[in-house]
């Protein structure tokens, strides 16, 4: 059951990765929502926790803009990804959930009607087009996605 449940998120990363709907930085929302699910006293108060960090990042936060030809990008934001879900998915589950479904959502509504990726009318208010106050260029993005990644990686 475990392995299924793992197997059908690498599946849902390797789609995110996919749809041009969301700036690709999967790693960072997993990793926030890990370090602050400590807060959380229960699974709803997770999710919420997981939820909360996502909107927060990208309402304030820029990350780089994925171009879709930037394997290697895609690859070390996925293996990043991939070593989270692996080390903490037994223990964070409602977080990780919380922490992605914003970005599942807006992508599968993409996909049903591409008139709202071409107007930017997603679903959520932090997925539409505003000036964030932090903008990080590709270096920075890796870097941040590093440091976040560092706190929550086990040996
Ligand atoms: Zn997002």
């Amino acid at each position: 059951m475990r392995k299924v449940t793992m197997m059908s998120l690498m599946m849902i990363l390797i789609f995110l990765s996919s749809v041009p709907a969301v700036a690709f930085t999967t790693s960072q929302h997993i990793s926030t929502a890990i370090l602050l699910d400590r807060y959380a006293e229960n699974n709803l108060q997770s999710f919420i926790l997981g939820f909360g960090s996502h909107a927060i990042i990208d309402w304030y936060v820029e990350d780089y803009k994925i171009n879709y030809n930037d394997k290697g990008y895609i690859a070390f934001d996925g293996i990043l990804s991939a070593i989270l879900l692996k080390q903490h998915w037994q223990e964070h589950k409602w977080a990780i959930v919380g922490s992605i479904a914003p970005d599942i959502i807006d992508a599968i509504l993409v996909l049903q009607d591409e008139q709202r990726w071409n107007e930017g009318k997603h679903l959520f208010p932090f997925h539409r087009p505003h000036r964030q106050p932090i903008r990080l260029n590709r270096n920075e993005t890796v870097g941040l996605s590093v440091l976040l990644f560092s706190f929550n990686l086990k040996f």
